[in-house]
């Protein structure tokens, strides 16, 4: 049921990606990546459950340092996020197989430099490394030029940025990349990656949803979305994003192998169109930035608290880290997003301060309930 696949084929590592390659699944560390250890525990897990690819985020030069230390004691294919620092890529390109650059996040520094000279940076350290690159677009983080000229067309926004990094990627004359388009609502990542495969037919495409959130419903969105896409021929490697505990972070692996022998078996599961009404509780799967490992229970317990609601159409958003965390809970009706020590609740884009641990669902479900009497009128 998955229909041949149209792109060029891509080396990372050892593994071959898109054309006629078998779809390769991949997931990523949870843990700090300068708590090598525990990262290379995060490692062993993914390993244990076939990961084909296995990404870690860093941030700083002990991450760097970090990820030394595992690359030194693992052979698994191994890839790098890059999110504001994209400098470092010098340091980590000698010991990883594939970048991966956020286009929405390369303004950060250097204000004045051309995305483009940034871009070509990237592309010459890849390739003197013999890395690949992962264009890793996210509808929480759109570049601002795209947002000023897309407007509230987010598709249209990441679409277009999508296909723009991909023609500066060409007239640099780098080939070896892929392209993900994600966001937290799966008929988003439809639309947008339908319309990039239209346009880019050639490039391998990464699939996810990110911000799934937690199972069962992280996996029904990620499925609706997978189901779509791979039954076009749309996807040559994807990750399942779930918030699960750290030592569970296997689980990703075994539901994407999972979703793929359904779909390539036929076996498709539709949602009643009413699946996506009532309170949708999104929450980040967690990375190396995650500041808290309570962060996962605090997602539960939000689930839980907030089941009396869960007819009324609003999102909480739930997110792990001060990087993503601010921009990507705006767009909730209520978001909260984990320090190491506090957790920082928002009302929209409006914040309503930091709160210990324990303090935090009890005032999100005061202001749940403000938010449900002023829509009911109750
Ligand atoms: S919100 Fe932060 S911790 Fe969660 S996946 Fe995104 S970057 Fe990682």
């Amino acid at each position: 049921m998955i229909p041949q696949r149209k792109t060029k084929t891509i080396t990372v590592g050892g593994l071959r990606l898109g054309g006629d390659a078998p779809i390769a699944v991949q997931s990523m560390a949870a843990t700090p990546t300068r708590d090598a250890q525990a990262t290379l525990g995060q490692v062993r897990i993914l390993e244990a459950a076939g990961a084909d690819l296995i990404r870690l985020a860093v941030d700083s030069e002990r991450d760097v340092e970090g990820l030394r230390l595992v690359r030194s004691e693992s052979q698994s294919v191994l890839s790098v996020d890059l999110q504001e620092g994209y400098r470092l890529a010098t340091l980590v390109a000698p010991l990883v197989d594939k970048l991966r650059y956020n286009p929405g996040h390369l303004h950060h520094h250097e204000r004045n430099k051309p995305v483009r000279d940034k871009v070509a940076f990237l592309a010459e350290t890849a390739a003197e490394h013999d890395c690949a690159l992962r264009v890793g677009i996210n509808a929480g983080s759109i570049a601002p030029e795209y947002s000023e000229r897309f407007g509230s067309d987010r598709v249209g926004a990441i679409a277009a940025c999508a296909v723009d990094h991909c023609a500066i990627l060409d007239e640099l004359g780098f080939e070896r990349f892929v392209v993900s388009i994600k966001d937290s609502d799966p008929k988003l990542v439809v639309e947008a990656n339908v319309r990039f495969a239209e346009a880019c037919p050639q490039v391998p495409v990464h699939l996810g949803v990110t911000e799934a959130g937690l199972p069962p419903d992280g996996i029904i969105k990620t499925r609706i979305a997978f189901e779509q896409l791979l039954a076009r021929g749309i996807g040559d490697t994807l990750r399942v994003s779930l918030t699960l505990p750290f030592d569970e972070k296997g689980r990703e692996i075994e539901v994407g192998r999972e979703l793929l022998a359904d779909i390539e078996a036929g076996r498709f599961r539709s949602v009643p169109p009413s699946f996506f009404d009532g309170l949708n509780i999104i929450a980040c799967p967690s990375c190396s930035r995650v500041e808290n490992e309570k962060f996962v229970e605090l997602a539960e317990e939000v689930r839980r608290a907030t089941a009396h609601a869960a007819e009324h159409d609003l999102t909480i958003a739930v997110m792990g880290c001060r990087v993503n965390g601010p921009g990507e809970t705006d767009d909730a009706d209520l978001g909260l997003w984990c320090g190491p020590r506090h957790v920082n609740l928002k009302r929209g884009t409006e914040s309503l301060g930091a709160f210990s641990y324990e303090e935090t669902v009890p005032r999100m479900l005061a202001e749940l309930e403000e938010l449900l009497r002023a829509r009911t009128g109750a």
